[in-house]
């Protein structure tokens, strides 16, 4: 499956689609390729269903810099075995920002050893690094950073939005990298919006975006460095249900954006902005919304058994390389130079 992502880089093979309702589940190909059958993935009701190893009810946010109001998702589970591949997973919730002309957000600060993945739902974050890159995540915009050896950056509300002000809603996960590839030079992945496909679910049932990873034909834009699925599954009513299946041994974590769902096995129920920990046992979960308009992010992969050090903005193997990095960065040099 990974090699069948990595493969999917290639042009022509992003494919849009809306939200078909029909029970096939037709995916709207791109302009001038043919429609594409998605047929449901695999019997579902043979395969081993998923349990809820741990559930973290919603945390209380903290600021990080001025910009952004976030919880920590992961709560004490953060940067531990049990998430891996994912390291941290902070969520802003949606929240109204007055009209200004400050900067708001983060001053430049470094990473080492891992990527950001920053996904705007509303607003717009403004990016900019000490190698000249700068971007604006638009809303529904999601920007796969690969920080490797190292980035210089800064992160904060775009001037435009800063301008205007209103609602404000993001959130940023980190994701390990394997250590053959922490020191790897930096890489940005634009991913818009238009290139993440929508997969309907059958009966009217909501839709699955596929930011990485597959779902049934679907294959998601993001590059990874390990097996990763990272999806948006929306459930339009309560009561809607969806089974997600997962390729055998990878990780699963649940996190309810908005709405309530119950998920896995034995059905255990989830308040909005609470995370289920699925762990890696089992190939299916389903889910069932407890109210309209349930959003999930879905985040599952393959985790890796190597040891994480990690402090700051740094995420290594050892105590030995998260010293290396301070040393780098207070120097600015191996990576956090000027090139
Ligand atoms: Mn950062």
């Amino acid at each position: 499956m990974f090699k069948l992502c990595m493969n999917s880089q290639k042009k022509g093979t992003q494919r849009n689609s809306d939200t078909d309702t029909s029970a096939n589940v037709i995916v709207k190909a791109a302009s001038g390729e043919p429609p594409i059958q998605n047929p449901r993935l695999l019997d579902c009701e043979a395969l081993s269903k998923k349990t809820v190893q741990d559930i973290m009810l919603k945390p209380r946010p903290h600021w990080v810099g001025d910009g952004f109001h976030v919880l920590p998702v992961f709560n004490r589970k953060a940067f531990t075995r049990d998430t891996s591949p994912f390291l941290m997973f902070d969520y802003g919730a949606p929240k109204q920002f007055n009209p200004t002309k400050g900067k708001l957000g983060v001053g430049q600060h470094p990473h080492r050893g891992f990527e950001t993945v920053t996904i705007a739902w509303q607003g717009e974050v403004e990016h900019g690094d000490h190698l000249g890159n700068r971007d604006v995540i638009h809303a529904g915009d999601v920007q796969w950073m690969t920080a490797g050896r190292g980035i210089v950056h800064e992160e904060y509300h775009s001037r435009e939005f800063a301008k205007t002000g209103g609602k404000f809603e993001m959130c940023q996960l980190w994701v390990n990298l394997p250590k053959k590839h922490k020191m790897d030079p930096p890489r940005y992945q634009p991913i818009t919006s238009s290139s993440i496909p929508t997969v309907a679910l059958p009966g009217n049932a909501g839709y699955v975006r596929v930011i990485a990873g597959c779902y049934g034909e679907a294959i998601g834009p993001s590059m990874t460095f390990s097996p990763i699925d990272m999806w948006e599954v929306r459930l339009n009513k309560s009561g809607a249900c969806a089974d997600l299946v997962f390729p055998e041994g990878h990780n699963t974590i649940i996190f309810v954006r908005q709405g309530a769902a119950s998920v896995g096995a034995s059905q255990e129920q989830l308040s909005e902005q609470d995370v289920a920990l699925m762990g890696e046992v089992g190939r299916q979960v389903p889910v069932r919304a407890l109210a309209d308009d349930t959003m999930l992010l879905v985040l599952s992969g393959q985790p890796f058994d190597e040891p994480i050090a990690h402090r700051g903005p740094f995420v290594m193997n050892t105590s030995k390389e998260l010293q290396q990095a301070s040393e780098d960065y207070s120097s600015r040099k191996n990576g956090f130079g000027n090139r």
